[in-house]
């Protein structure tokens, strides 16, 4: 694909009102027939949740549309006039979306919404109706708080590009979601409009940056969701990019299989394939966002070879108890996800209402490990303000040391001595006497 064509594939960008006719030059590459054949012989699994919804909501509307994730893009709901349709808002989430208001557009896609809608749609407490309806609170700055608290944009050679540590690089590839999630630590640039142009330029500097970066031997690929660009465009980015000879492993971050599981198909799967090593990190909050379409989707990526890993943002009201966690923990590894990051909700403004104590994640670290499986146990990271980075915190369970001893408690809060060797060169271990 030369670059003339390339311009044909640039994602979509808001406002959302446009969004058919952003995505149309996208979609023209695409045989609609071709499409929805294609659509037909891959029927998606229906959760029960999701049937309800379909019927009261979206009557009459074939499988065939529910399940193209073009038509779940069109219809996506993006105001309080839209989501007023299917839930009750209070007055401060209305006012949160009045115009001019927040730093983040409002989107959801009707597959979603069908997924909140299975937790209580009414229920302003429920879990994932706080992800993506927002509050008042967006709106309160603390003094800690920053638009961009991970100085990501300091640590930008080009733009679209954060190289902060020494072998890899992420590679911001669009500024549009499907569904925006209120905690976003990006919502300073996602969901907003830079020109076709400007995101051209972006494009090629950015692998050209790569390019001319020989330590540069992993690459990821986020946003924004890179899954929500059409294939022909995802292709062109990963072919520039397996053409670079020091570029080893590629990464995808995305939410698309939680949000929009209907953008997985079988041809999208092919076309990935190819392009091996490549990994994907997948963006998730509940359990209730385990769903068949959601385990269908990520089963066609693992059948495709591709390792997949979670992660998830620890958000107060949401997820930050230990049996909500372990149940998407263990759910995850039966997606065939392997969970990868828990993260400490970062500094964004206007988050405080999401952030829960450090303690809070160490907790649940401490409740999961010993009592599930390790690969159920993800790393828990602190993304350090300023640009520091992802630091791991762990619950204490190196209690101390007495002469070559050390002393741990282990998951059950039992102690355990073990002997402790030397380093190389140091002073030989006092005698424990004779072992004969
Ligand atoms: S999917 Fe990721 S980039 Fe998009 S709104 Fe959610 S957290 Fe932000």
């Amino acid at each position: 694909m030369n670059e003339t064509q390339a311009r044909d594939f640039e994602p979509p960008s808001e406002p959302p009102s446009n969004l058919a006719e952003a995505m149309a030059p996208a979609l023209s590459v695409f045989n609609p027939a071709a499409r929805l054949a294609a659509v037909r012989r891959s029927p998606q699994p229906q959760g029960e949740a999701c049937r309800a919804f379909r019927e009261r909501h979206f009557p009459g509307v074939p499988d065939s549309s529910w399940n193209d994730w073009h038509w779940q893009l069109k219809n996506r709901f993006l105001s309080a006039e839209s989501l007023s349709r299917i839930m009750t808002l209070s007055e401060d989430e209305r006012l949160a979306m009045s115009p001019g208001f927040g730093r983040l557009p409002v989107a959801v896609t009707p597959y979603y919404a069908a997924v909140v809608a299975a937790a209580g749609l009414d229920d302003p407490a429920n879990p994932l109706r706080r992800c993506v309806v927002p509050t008042t609170s967006e709106l309160t700055m603390h003094a800690n708080e920053s638009a961009d608290p991970l100085a990501e944009e300091h640590d930008s050679p080009v733009p679209g590009i954060v190289h902060r540590y020494p072998d890899r690089v992420l590679f911001l590839t669009t500024d549009f979601c499907s569904t925006y999630c209120r905690y976003c630590t990006r919502s300073r640039r996602v969901g907003k409009t830079p020109t076709a142009t400007a995101k051209r330029k972006h494009w090629e500097a950015a692998l050209e940056y790569i390019a001319a970066t020989p330590q540069v031997r992993d690459v990821l690929l986020s946003g924004g969701d890179p899954l929500t660009m059409p294939d022909a465009a995802i292709e062109y980015l990963l072919a520039r990019l397996r053409a670079i000879p020091h570029v080893e492993m590629i990464r995808l971050g995305t939410k698309v299989p939680v949000v929009l599981p209907q953008r997985i198909t079988p041809a999208l799967t092919r076309m990935l394939k190819r392009f091996h090593p490549l990994f994907m990190s997948i963006h998730c909050t509940h359990p209730a966002e385990l769903t068949p379409e959601m385990r269908q989707a990520c089963g066609r990526l693992a059948d495709a070879g591709i390792p997949l890993g979670s992660q998830t943002v620890l958000l107060a009201g949401v997820n930050n108890d230990p049996a909500v966690m372990l149940s998407l923990m263990r759910g995850l590894l039966t997606c065939r996800i392997r969970p990868y990051y828990l993260y400490q909700c970062d500094e964004v403004a206007g988050m405080a209402h999401f952030r829960t104590p450090l303690s809070s994640g160490v907790e649940i670290i401490h409740a999961l490990r010993g009592y599930t499986s390790g690969y159920a146990v993800p790393h828990f990271v602190v993304d350090l303000p300023g640009g520091g980075g992802k630091t791991p915190v762990l619950p204490e369970y190196l209690k101390g040391k007495d002469g070559d001893t050390l002393v741990f408690e282990n998951y059950q809060g039992r102690l355990f001595r073990t002997y402790d060797p030397p380093a190389p060169g140091a002073a030989a271990p006092v005698s424990h006497g004779d072992l004969q």
